[in-house]
């Protein structure tokens, strides 16, 4: 590939409008619109691609999800196929046979996905795997299930009361039997000497991998400093096949700059621009905030997770480093509590301030949302995902899960996001889900069809306001001066690539250079 590309005969969506042809120099969009006024600008000697009238979309943002934890994901043994007690313990066993030392985490398991919604307790992993520790985490990621010797390796005995912010699940006697909520999840994945932090290579092949969906730009979120290492090394000696802004993990942020104070500078693949805190839960454990009780467990509001002062603390720290907030909200009252401590704590002036999903807005909270503005960053794929959200809610307030259209009327600013590895990294799942809100069995969390998103309105969730969350302005648009960080698709209409998902994309590239090809492997989260 030369270092002037011009595409003619396309129909490309900028991000905000439709053109024919498109001028790409040293990785960067230098002219955009009908054949003639692009070719007025072109070189002599540019390389000539001629689109077919095939469908140009700029590169794909995933705003939130878990890189480190979508690698353990790929290559670490995965629950997401489980619809059964029975077939948890066959696949534990096969994997621990198959991987025969170390202590080993499942992920992607939902009881909701089987029939009788049943949690294991310790006994029932210790009849897959005894002999070592065996942690299964819950889809949700704040939730799990320990078999004994995981509660042995991590002390935990009938003695050992509940953790700030968590739970132990105790049998009647009150020994505990395995289940472990919120904070005590912290006990079994992610402890800073139980990382397994993966190979750097594996996270390049996870970006490569992402880059068959279309995906070109990634928000990394609770990213552990080990990781921000690993990634600001490949992006320094040019492996980095996506650029990643990664939000760190909010216990651990400052020994990132501990560790390396000449760190943070930013670099066009990679930077460290925020801090990922908690405020609540999630709806599949009941843990989301609530501002009143679950329709399905009275009595119950669910957990706000963060402290007061540590929140202001926090604030007004990362402001004085020009760094910006991603507070995790998913229950109303969480989301009402997010905005007020940014209005009140948060002074920085870079990056915006974020709330992250930002899942239940009924008409009280948006006063208190629209009034701070900042960026929510929602997962329109749990729309799908959370069918099962109206016997949590119930169905009045269900009708305020998801409530994109509404929020966007308020005039806030929406980012399109996955949260993988807690639901699948394919944006197309999001972008088709935010356009028909019911999928294909006929499910949907909230289905009001005032809430439907245009195709052009879902893509820029993931395109141009995708970018704004990670304050990028010059990516996720293909407009002159924007970077060259694109999808080429197979299919001649963005309708036509909404239906057809990953197998409408023919190519994808960053900086004007191809990472993806549409021969890649055809695997998915
Ligand atoms: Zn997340």
């Amino acid at each position: 590939m030369g270092d002037s590309i011009l595409c003619t005969g396309g129909r490309i969506f900028t991000g905000e409008r439709y053109c024919e042809a498109l001028l790409v120099e040293e990785g960067r969009v230098v002219a955009a619109g009908t054949e003639a006024e692009v070719r007025r600008q072109s070189p002599t000697g540019a390389e000539h691609r001629p689109l077919g009238g095939r469908l140009v979309l700029p590169g794909l943002i995933d705003a939130h999800l878990h890189l480190a934890d979508v690698t353990r994901f790929r290559e670490g043994l995965g629950l997401g196929g489980v619809r059964s007690l029975a077939t948890m313990g066959e696949t534990v066993r096969q994997w621990a046979a198959g991987h025969p030392t170390g202590s080993i985490v499942g992920r992607g398991w939902d009881p909701e996905r089987s029939p009788d919604r049943a949690w294991p307790t310790y006994r029932d992993l210790d009849r897959a795997v005894r002999d070592r520790p065996l942690f299964v985490l819950h889809v949700s990621g704040h939730a799990g299930v320990a078999n004994s010797a995981a509660l042995a390796r991590a002390g935990i005995d009938r003695r050992t009361p509940d953790p700030p912010g968590g739970r132990l699940g105790r049998a009647p006697d009150g020994t505990p039997d395995g289940r472990v909520f919120e904070s005590a999840v912290r006990e079994f994945v992610g402890r800073p000497d139980d990382l397994d932090l993966p190979e750097p290579t594996a996270f390049r092949r996870t970006m490569h991998w992402a880059a068959s969906f279309g995906l070109t730009s990634f928000g990394a979120m609770s990213v552990a400093p080990e990781e921000a290492t690993v990634l600001g090394d490949l992006a320094a000696r040019g492996e980095l096949p996506g650029r990643v802004r990664a939000y760190l993990h909010g216990g651990r942020w400052e020994e990132y700059f501990r560790a390396a104070p000449g760190r943070s500078a930013p670099d066009d693949r990679f930077a460290v621009i925020g801090v990922k805190e908690y405020t609540d839960g999630a709806f599949g454990p009941r843990t989301a905030w609530l501002s009143a009780p679950y329709a399905d467990d009275p009595g119950n509001s669910g957990v706000p997770a963060a402290a007061d002062d540590r929140l202001r603390d926090l604030l007004e720290a990362i402001s004085r480093r020009g760094l910006a907030p991603a507070l995790h909200a998913i229950g109303d009252r969480a989301v009402e509590y997010s905005a007020g401590m940014i209005g009140r704590y948060f002074r920085g002036s870079g990056p915006p301030a974020r709330i992250e999903h930002a899942a239940l807005t009924p008409p009280e909270v948006l006063p208190a949302l629209a009034r701070v503005g900042p960026v929510l960053v929602v997962q329109p794929g749990f729309v799908w995902s959370d069918h099962w959200l109206v016997h949590r809610l119930g169905p009045g307030r269900a009708r305020w899960a998801y409530a994109f259209r509404t929020l966007a009327r308020q005039g806030l600013r929406l980012a399109g996001s996955s949260d993988a590895p807690y639901d699948p990294v394919d944006p197309w799942r999001g972008i088709r889900a935010a356009v028909h809100r019911t999928d294909p069995e006929g499910r949907s969390a909230n289905p009001a069809p005032e809430e439907q998103l245009s195709a052009e309105e879902a893509v820029q969730l993931y395109t141009v306001h995708g970018a704004r969350a990670l304050a990028e302005p010059g990516l996720g648009r293909l407009e002159p001066g924007a970077a060259a960080d694109l999808v080429v698709t197979g299919v001649p209409t963005l309708e036509a690539a909404v239906a057809l998902g990953r197998g409408s994309v023919r190519e994808t590239w960053v900086a004007g250079r191809s990472v993806a090809r549409a021969a890649a492997d055809a695997q998915t989260v």
